[in-house]
């Protein structure tokens, strides 16, 4: 199948790409994270997503970075944790990207990495999915079968960058307090 994977970032994508890649299908990723702050750790994390790509031997799709609309998307739950509602308007940011892309391509269905994440609802990511493009999305929960183990043997056999916070400003400054 023609396979769009929206890539959270490159070390979750490593070992989803490598699955899907196994079960036979033609896999695009799609880097779409206007989540990810501020500017120049999106430039890092796009590296090792660059990285992965070539190390899987699939095309990279970027679009453009836009993160003022994500701000203005969740700026009213900027006081949510990590895990709250603003993870589940990110997420369908995120993966309604990838839904307008594969209408604008030739796409049979899409999925993406963001469920290989120990620290991240399947359940909720899939509901969305399916919410947004019903059976074009691929419901599929890749932290299952040591998914995440794989991809962290994977970023460490190819020595990526290893973030330490999930992504957006706010989850930044949960990290920081966290170090504090
Ligand atoms: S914590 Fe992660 S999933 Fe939640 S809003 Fe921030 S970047 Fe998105």
């Amino acid at each position: 199948m023609k396979v769009l994977l929206h890539i959270c970032c490159g070390i979750c994508a490593a070992s989803v790409g490598e699955r899907l890649l196994a079960e036979g299908h033609n896999v695009t990723g799609f880097f779409s994270n206007p989540n990810i702050h501020p500017a120049d750790e999106y430039a890092r994390r796009l590296e090792v997503a660059k990285t992965v790509s070539s190390w899987l031997k699939i095309p990279l799709v970027v679009p453009e970075y836009a993160p003022d609309s994500w701000f203005s998307e969740t700026q009213s739950l900027s006081r949510e944790p990590e895990g709250g509602a603003r993870c589940a308007v990110c997420f369908r940011l995120r993966l309604q990207s990838a839904a307008n892309y594969l209408h604008n391509h030739d796409f049979e269905a899409f999925t993406t990495t963001l469920t290989v994440s120990p620290h991240k609802s399947a359940a909720l990511i899939n509901k969305i999915g399916a919410e947004i493009a019903g059976d074009k999305f691929l419901e599929r929960d890749f932290k299952k079968k040591d998914g995440f183990k794989r991809s962290n043997q994977i970023a460490r056999e190819l020595g990526l960058y290893h973030q330490h916070y999930c992504g957006c400003l706010y989850s930044l400054k949960e990290a920081e307090a966290r170090r504090a």
